[in-house]
């Protein structure tokens, strides 16, 4: 067990818990401290574990660097409009760590959280903690999800997702088939392109994103717009955004697109989504076209709101070429892959993540698994969450926008011992003086 601590034991009760030592909650440890507070971090794991180890090899950020404001802490290397790698987020996050400098204890689980009288008890793999406060920072992306007929395919083939691979070197030789297009799928596939495996790729309704357009870079276009800071209940869609897929496209290489259709033309073998799976034969929806297409009049339709707002706003931009397609799949259906025939050696699924909140015991849950809440605060007193997608904004749940609910949370939270230790002192008087 690896803990870093400022103290050798854990004290048996606390005002404030922080489950989770990623970014969401040591941003929230950072502004408890700056409200006066002592919060005590629990990590099962260490610091920028899902960094470090959820990610593959070549990994980049899709977001660029300077987007990455954690409080107080902004990126502070030379390379605002670059992409960290794998190791720099880390890194980032290991100083960021340093400089909060929290009551963190790593390498201790926390596995059930049940409510008592006045606040929380913590089971931990290190023993039971009372907390009147909780913020649950476990991040989103808990449950890998895979397709029901992943069971069927032969024991022969290496089913791995997302967050267990790592690059191509490490697959068994043999063709690769990788299951959903969204930005991991889509890059994953890439990676494994641009070494040379021949890679088949099951292409659903993901939206793609163009990287520059218009002389800069588009999330600069659309921090400019607002659309990051633009709370959830502005969201044209509030009810359904929180689930959906990522636009696709890529940091690695300094940043760009990532068009299938180019791909495609190169050799990678594109099919729509997967739609059966019976002994060695695996079937796909003819609807890659659709697909495909859908994925591009989303990127037009981004395209086409940056040029709206740089009319509107009269900025001199560089005009681009209007888009059109390079490649488009043969008008025949798709005759699936023959596992006899086709020398498969591994499928990795890209299919999403879904939450896994099981080990909370409150009653704070919106009848799918997913912690219902109000900008991270829950109808249980003392239990918040923090780092969700769209807890609040699109930023919520990355870099961008988690300082935002840090100080949010943290003031609530100050506020509400300051009320609480009010009516204590209120209670107190009342007993020595009487009513
Ligand atoms: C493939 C991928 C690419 C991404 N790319 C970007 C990007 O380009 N830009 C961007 O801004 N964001 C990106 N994100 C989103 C986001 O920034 C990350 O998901 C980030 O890791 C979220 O930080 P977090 O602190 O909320 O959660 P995590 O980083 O997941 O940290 C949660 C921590 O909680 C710990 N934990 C979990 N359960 C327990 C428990 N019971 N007890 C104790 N500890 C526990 C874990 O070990 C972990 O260290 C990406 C996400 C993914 C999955």
């Amino acid at each position: 067990m690896h803990v870093i601590s400022t103290q050798n034991s854990i004290a048996k009760r606390r005002s404030v818990v922080i489950v989770g030592a990623g970014q969401a909650g040591l941003s929230v440890a950072h502004e408890l401290k700056l409200q006066g507070l002592k919060p005590l971090v629990l990590e099962k794991n260490r610091v920028a574990y899902a960094w470090d180890q959820q990610r593959w090899d070549s990994f980049c950020l899709v977001t660029p660097n300077w987007q990455c404001r954690l409080p107080d802490f902004p990126y502070d290397g030379d390379q605002p409009d670059g992409f960290m790698d794998k190791k720099s987020i880390v890194n980032y996050l290991q100083r960021f760590a340093q400089h909060v400098n929290a009551d963190l204890r790593e390498g201790v689980a926390v596995e059930r959280l049940t409510p008592i009288g006045n606040g929380y008890r913590l089971v931990t793999s290190e023993g039971v903690i009372d907390a009147e406060h909780v913020i649950v920072a476990t991040g989103g992306y808990h449950r890998p999800r895979r397709h029901p007929y992943a069971e069927r395919l032969p024991s022969s083939l290496l089913q791995i997702d997302a967050r267990s691979y790592r690059n191509p070197d490490a697959l068994p030789e043999g063709l690769v088939l990788v299951v959903g297009n969204g930005q991991s799928g889509s890059q994953i596939a890439e990676d494994l392109h641009l070494a040379g495996r021949s890679v088949h790729l099951s292409v659903g309704r993901a939206p793609r994103s163009p990287r520059r357009y218009r002389g800069k870079d588009v999330v600069d276009w659309l921090d400019r717009m607002g659309y990051y800071a633009m709370p959830i209940s502005d969201h044209a869609d509030p009810r359904t955004v929180r689930a959906k897929t990522n636009h696709y496209l890529t940091g690695r290489d300094g940043g760009r697109e990532i068009d299938l259709r180019r791909r495609a033309m190169e050799g990678m073998h594109l099919h729509g989504r997967l739609s059966s799976i019976t002994g060695d034969h695996i079937g796909f929806t003819n609807d890659l076209a659709a697909n495909l297409d859908h994925a591009d009049a989303v990127y037009c339709r981004i395209r086409s709101s940056i040029d709206s707002w740089i009319e509107k706003e009269g900025i001199a931009a560089p005009i681009e070429q209007s888009y059109s397609p390079c490649w488009q799949p043969p008008p025949v259906d798709d005759p699936g892959i023959d596992l006899n025939t086709q020398p498969f050696a591994a499928v990795i699924w890209c299919t999403g993540y879904r939450g896994d909140f099981s080990w909370i015991d409150a009653p704070v849950f919106d009848g799918s698994g997913l912690p219902a809440h109000d900008r991270g605060i829950t109808q249980s007193a003392g239990l918040y969450f923090i780092g969700l997608p769209w807890l609040h904004t699109w930023g919520s749940g990355r870099f961008c926008g988690v300082a935002d609910d840090a100080r949010y949370l943290a003031r609530v939270i100050s506020l509400r011992l300051q009320r609480r230790d009010a009516s204590l002192e209120k209670l107190e008087c009342t007993a020595i003086l009487g009513s």
